[in-house]
């Protein structure tokens, strides 16, 4: 197996504002593992919240292609080679994802079957909601307006004026609507918040309302909410789903978190043992990362597949989004291709 990365730069159509921060462009990481002539991708998108910066991401590659050459062969070992990534150090999800997501790519391919069908998932239509950032209230009833072939929406939340935006897209749409509020509310805020929203009606739930350690917070929300909560950056990998049994209703799974598709299988049937809803999003990432997540999609409750559908140009071509459905095909491995062949690509390569 031969192992590279080429950093690639993604802009997405119009500042993307979450109650943290604002995106408007980012480096991802692209991994490529070649194997007798055939070739497998996969996104390892930075996400510094969790430490995972551009630097981090591009760190643990370095340290993790050779480790992985030298002592692996075969890329159908996949159970070794996640269990040596993790030996080589914890953590660093995102580069984790995308070696893993690169060798289901590239097994698919030499086997010259999707993804999905090699895990024995449904090749159903994905439905996802479309995820409206933060601005101006006009503006986001705009970019609700903009996207009205899909099904539901998720709205950013977690300004001082939540209670308008919440009013105004209630009044824009009669599709159901979650919401996120990315920790940034303490639990009798988001509680009145939550109470506000099941009294207008055809909200569906609450993702990561308090900061990821506010268990006691947690709790009193579990206790008094009439809608469901669920854990976003709250939980990571399959390790932290024990400590949040009791404290919430649903986990929200994304590769960049857990390290790529095989960990986030296991998550979801974890999270199946204990009777959890199980939500799966993205990160503002390409379409391969979002393909990645979407052979696995049908397995879950909610998806929140949009990453790729937020940026002005996504570098990868191959995963069909129609009427606000994710449309699995019978191409080989994760089903999609670079725009550009690597080598136009003007980009770093180890
Ligand atoms: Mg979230």
């Amino acid at each position: 197996m031969k192992i590279s990365y080429d950093v690639i730069h993604i802009r997405v159509k119009r500042p993307f504002a979450i109650s943290r921060d604002v995106t408007v462009e980012k480096d991802t990481v692209i991994v490529r593992i070649e194997h007798d002539g055939v070739v497998g991708f996969g996104e390892a998108i930075p996400y510094p919240y969790y430490g995972d910066h551009i630097e981090a991401v591009k760190g643990f590659l370095d340290i993790a292609i050779p480790i992985i050459q030298s002592e692996f062969e075969d890329p159908f070992d996949t159970k070794r080679i996640e269990a040596r990534l993790h030996e080589i150090a914890g953590r660093n999800f995102p580069a984790k994802a995308g070696i893993m997501d690169a060798l289901y790519d590239l097994i698919g391919k030499i086997l010259d079957i999707p993804v999905w069908k090699l895990i024995g998932v449904p090749s159903e239509p994905i439905k996802t909601s479309y995820t409206i950032g933060l601005g101006e209230i006009d503006e986001m009833i705009d970019d609700m307006q903009n996207h009205r072939d899909f099904e539901v929406f998720k709205i950013k939340l977690g300004r001082p004026n939540d209670y308008d935006i919440i009013k105004a897209m209630r009044d824009a749409t009669n599709k159901p609507i979650r919401v996120d509020a990315n920790a940034a509310w303490d639990a009798k805020e988001a509680l009145k918040k939550i109470e506000f929203m099941a009294e207008l009606g055809g909200f569906e739930f609450v993702e990561q309302p308090l900061h990821p350690n506010d268990f006691q917070g947690l709790k009193f929300l579990k206790e008094r909410s009439p809608l469901p909560i669920v854990v976003d950056e709250s939980v990571l990998t399959s390790t932290d789903i024990p400590r949040l049994l009791g404290y919430t209703d649903g986990i929200n799974i994304k590769l960049a978190k857990s390290g790529g598709i095989p960990e986030a299988i296991r998550m979801i049937e974890i999270a199946r043992a204990h009777n959890l809803k199980v939500m799966l999003g993205c990160m503002v990432e390409t379409g391969l990362g979002v393909a990645a997540a979407a052979q696995i999609a049908p397995l879950v409750d909610y998806v929140d597949l949009d990453g790729n559908i937020l940026l002005a140009e996504d570098p990868f071509v191959g995963l069909p989004v129609k009427d606000g459905y994710i449309h699995l095909t019978d191409k080989p491995g994760l089903g999609v291709e670079p725009k550009q062949k690597p080598q136009e690509v003007q980009n770093e390569q180890l």
